[in-house]
């Protein structure tokens, strides 16, 4: 498919993402019902339909980074800025990034957690174009850390990008108050 056709899915491309998605009730703790994306990644179609999106919709956007949460916004957001041909940035949890850091407490749909990101991740480019991605957005706690640490490391947060969105949990709703957000698919 022509990559410029590809800045929006249509319902049925959504449907065949959705799907590609495996639910895992109980994980980590009884009453979390798990998106599992392992499912989109290890289909071709599914993950380069996913890819060729994003990489239309940002191409344009004259960003300089990608920064994606751990861990499963590493897999996007890198492939997503070697796409791009600009940088990425990761943002992890407590104690796991070597030289010195920003950090922010948030709270997860399960448990309280820690985030950080390298005082010099945007290598002294105040008021660098940054894109925030990772795979899914619950309560928006961790999301809502990681565009705080973007500002407090000078990164100016274009959007925050995230494969599904629990729309039931309103994360993305406050979230939006801050920064534009952009959801592919939708729970409900
Ligand atoms: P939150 O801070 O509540 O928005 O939680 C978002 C983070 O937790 C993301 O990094 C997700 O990968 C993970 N997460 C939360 N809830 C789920 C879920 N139901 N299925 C998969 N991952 C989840």
């Amino acid at each position: 498919m022509e990559k410029e056709k590809m800045q929006t899915l249509t319902p049925e491309q959504k449907d065949f993402l959705m799907k590609s998605i495996r639910d895992v009730p109980d994980f980590p703790k009884p009453g979390i019902l798990f998106k599992d994306i392992t499912t989109l990644l290890n289909d071709t179609q599914a993950y380069t339909l996913l890819m060729r999106h994003l990489e239309a919709r940002y191409k344009n956007m004259d960003l300089d980074f990608v920064a994606g949460i751990e861990s499963r916004g590493f897999i996007f957001g890198a492939a997503l800025a070697a796409k791009l041909d600009i940088g990425f940035v990761p943002i992890r949890k407590k104690g796991k990034l070597p030289a010195t850091t920003i950090a922010e407490k948030y709270a997860l749909e399960y448990g309280v957690d820690e985030v950080e990101i390298h005082i010099d991740a945007f290598r002294d480019k105040d008021g660098a174009r940054v894109l925030l991605i990772d795979d899914l957005i619950a309560t928006g706690g961790t999301a809502e850390a990681a565009v705080k640490l973007i500002k407090d490391a000078k990164g100016e947060c274009v959007e925050a990008a995230f494969l599904l969105e629990l729309a039931f949990l309103d994360g993305a709703k406050n979230l939006r108050k801050t920064v534009p957000v952009y959801s592919i698919l939708e729970v409900h």
